[in-house]
């Protein structure tokens, strides 16, 4: 590290080149300011607490090259395109018009390949994204996931532009149908399958869920679903955006000591 920099020097976890590093941080700092309850203010859920604060999760990770590589390959436009606000929510209002590929029990599903407005190669960047980058570090105030050094090394090779989507990684886009967005994110988390051979992670933004499989043995049902690899880059419109977020924020909460002003706030029962 170098003295009196405000950047230290090392090794970029994408390109692998030694240089300044830049403070990188998990989610987009826009995402934290769309998060309830605002003002610059969200409530963070880990494993064993919650807490009320402004401060975002980073970590020096990234040279500025990658930073920005990151930012132009899917960050802005899921930015640019995703929940912005109540009655605001681009990629929504594409889809809510956007001829129908099918149904769900849960929702519909459309051909992102052909949708103007629907850029599947950034939806499917920014994804991979933030599951590599919640893997490659033990981030404060986040529940770690590993992808197993395999998989870390094939989105690092995917994300810095060396390789396609990994072979054995499967990527099911979920956009929310209902009117109101519930304003609550989940940093990515997961692990394995029970009974099965396979890993699931799941990250959940406002309006937006990715879950990302990975493993030798995933089923052939989910396969299809795959947003990366289906020739049609299926992306869906569906209720279960909102029914994970509140039954995982449910699950998350009910062992976890509230702490700070948050204990005496009420949360999170007037909002779930
Ligand atoms: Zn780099």
């Amino acid at each position: 590290m170098q003295r009196g920099s405000r950047n230290p020097e090392g090794m970029c976890r994408l390109c692998l080149q030694v240089g300044q590093l830049q403070r990188s941080h998990l989610l987009p700092a826009a995402v934290y300011r769309r998060l309830d309850p605002g003002n610059n203010r969200h409530v963070v859920v880990t494993n064993s607490k919650c807490y009320n604060t402004s401060r975002q999760v980073t970590a020096h990770l990234l040279c500025r090259s990658c930073e920005q590589r990151l930012n132009r390959k899917g960050e802005q436009w899921v930015l640019k395109n995703g929940f912005r606000g109540q009655g605001n929510f681009p990629l929504q209002s594409t889809l809510q018009r956007s001829p129908i590929k099918g149904r769900t029990s849960s929702g519909e599903f459309f051909a992102g390949a052909g949708l103007p407005g629907v850029d599947m190669d950034q939806l499917c960047y920014f994804g991979a994204s933030v599951f590599w980058r919640a893997s490659t570090h033990r981030w404060p105030d986040s529940n770690y996931i590993d992808l197993g050094h395999k998989y870390v090394e094939e989105f690092r090779r995917f994300l810095n532009g060396e390789a396609g989507f990994p072979a054995n990684a499967v990527l099911v886009i979920y956009i929310c149908d209902a009117g109101k967005t519930k304003e609550a994110a989940i940093f990515p988390f997961g692990g394995r399958v029970r009974k099965g051979s396979f890993h699931e992670y799941r990250l959940i933004l406002p309006g937006m869920l990715f879950i990302l499989a990975v493993g030798q043995r995933i089923p052939g049902h989910l396969k299809l679903l795959c947003s990366a690899h289906s020739t049609e880059r299926l992306i869906f419109l569906s209720s279960r955006v909102q029914e994970l977020q509140t039954f995982e924020l449910r699950d998350l909460l009910a062992d976890n000591e509230m702490a700070g002003t948050l204990a005496l706030s009420g949360f999170p029962t007037r909002k779930l």
